[in-house]
């Protein structure tokens, strides 16, 4: 393999997450009952016209705005024509010559750009669900419509680690840019790998193999690793590679053969008469990018330069969207943005199942106020954010009443029952020269005993050791 150069260029779909599909006014809802959200448009019935979305377009050039790209003031859309039982008028609307945004790159950490040649606008196909048990295919069109971007990068990327940390940033800037929610358990973000391997430092690309079936980032590694490894040993063995089109097998790790150069198909392109072109101009691309949300990486630097957060901190927090708003949300309620984090990083994403926060910033943070003024220990407030996850409604302090952990145990009162401890516990006192740990442990014991566990474990544990000490000072 150290002969060798390779060269990755990758294409990724993203689901516009627009209320409405492309061309007709269905829901974009492709997880609904097969076949509720169609209509004779997307059903692809004769006489049926396409009315673009506006709401789409203007999401398509908030996406490219979010990778630097040039927007095109005019573009238009054409039919790209194959047959696939899933694609009921026999030909897609996409853009093909003027795509809505040109160019464009990502920065990876290393400093190394990758650069886009386009992101444009398509629409989606249908869904062919197949039922091995009865052997029939039905088709589902509630997808068909939905507005699809398609990213084109050039052949930038030479590992497959850079090839993942590419797509984990573009998946990060579409769900930050409000464009895609890129939920790629459910088909909403896909992506094919170009991959071909060359001599190292020769400039002629060797023959390319486009790899399709690609649903999650690690399959994606994968398939990148197995085939550039299968390149390399036919380039060994002195043979030549095939030009074509395979698709990944996830469960056997391997690829396979879909179709070969002879079988490039030929979509005959051409504009789609029933539409206008369509134009944007420099005033609406301006007051579209006076909307675009701010970024992760954006984020990631405000934190680190204005709130001193570590690196550590700004990564987890700016990872996902969900995450990056319940932390601003919580430090707006308690400017404190280290303790916050600490928080977060530690106690709410434990909880978190696909970084699904379900508790609100007001409970959170009423939780924490109720910890810093000792109304509750930490492991007490850890039990009441138990019992309020998944109820936006329930108030902590009252739920905290309910379950009888408001304490109202003070130091000075665990001062006082620890000094009555140490005075009926001679002996204790005399072992804890010997053996500290297991005096200490026993007066904790006592002192949750008699506190029914309300006592803050940190400060009781503080208040024994300086009176064990004091005593032993004696
Ligand atoms: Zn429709």
């Amino acid at each position: 393999m150290e002969k060798y150069d390779i060269v990755i260029g990758l294409e990724i779909h993203a689901e516009l997450n627009t209320a409405t599909k492309l061309f007709c006014s269905c829901k974009n809802d492709t997880a609904a009952e097969p076949n509720a959200n169609v209509c004779p448009y997307c059903m692809s019935l004769p006489g049926a016209f396409p009315r673009p979305n506006r709401v789409a377009i203007e999401k398509a050039i908030l996406a490219g705005m979010a990778f630097d790209c040039k927007i095109n003031e005019q573009t238009f859309f054409e039919r790209k024509h194959y047959f696939y039982p899933d694609l009921p008028a026999g030909y897609q609307i996409t853009q093909l010559d003027q795509p809505q945004c040109l160019g464009g790159h990502i920065m990876l950490k290393s400093g190394k750009k990758i650069r886009l040649n386009r992101i444009h606008l398509e629409e989606d196909a249908g869904k062919l669900n197949h039922n091995e048990v009865l052997g029939e295919t039905l088709v589902d069109l509630n997808r068909a419509g939905v507005p699809l971007l398609e990213m084109v990068t050039e052949p930038d990327i030479s590992t497959a680690q850079e090839a993942v940390e590419f797509l984990e940033e573009v998946r990060s800037r579409f769900v930050f840019s409000g464009t895609a929610n890129c939920r790629m358990e459910e088909g909403g973000m896909r992506c094919d790998v170009n991959i071909s391997l060359k001599p190292k430092g020769r400039k002629e690309f060797g023959a390319r193999v486009e790899m399709k079936n690609l649903n999650s980032f690690r399959s994606v590694a994968r398939a990148i690793e197995y085939e550039s490894t299968r390149h390399a040993k036919l380039l060994d063995d002195g043979k030549k590679i095939d030009m074509e089109t395979r698709k990944w097998n996830d469960g056997k790790g391997i690829s396979t053969s879909m179709r070969g150069k002879e079988g490039v198909l030929d979509y005959m392109h051409y504009n789609d008469h029933d539409q206008y072109p369509i134009r944007v101009t420099e005033d609406d691309i301006a007051q579209l990018r006076a909307t675009l949300p701010k970024l992760a990486h954006e984020y990631r630097k405000e934190f680190t330069e204005s709130l001193g957060l570590p690196e550590y901190d700004t990564e987890i927090l700016t990872r996902e969207k969900s995450i990056c708003t319940f932390f601003l949300l919580s430090i707006d309620l308690i400017p404190e943005p280290k303790k916050i984090a600490n928080w977060i990083l530690t106690d709410v994403l434990a909880r978190c199942t696909n970084y699904e926060i379900r508790i609100t910033a007001e409970q959170f943070t009423k939780i924490i106020k109720m910890v810093d003024a000792r109304k509750i220990t930490k492991t007490n407030a850890l039990e009441l954010m138990d019992k309020i996850w998944d109820n936006p409604k329930a108030d902590p302090e009252k739920i905290a009443k309910e379950m009888g952990i408001i304490g109202g145990v003070t130091e000075k009162d665990i001062a006082s029952i620890v000094t009555e401890l140490i005075s009926a516990n001679a002996q204790a006192v005399t072992d804890y020269t010997s053996t500290p740990d297991k005096v200490l442990n026993f007066f904790m014991g006592q002192l949750m005993k008699r506190t029914q566990g309300k006592a803050d474990s940190v400060i009781a544990r503080e208040i024994i050791i300086k009176l064990l000490v004091g005593k032993d000072n004696v």
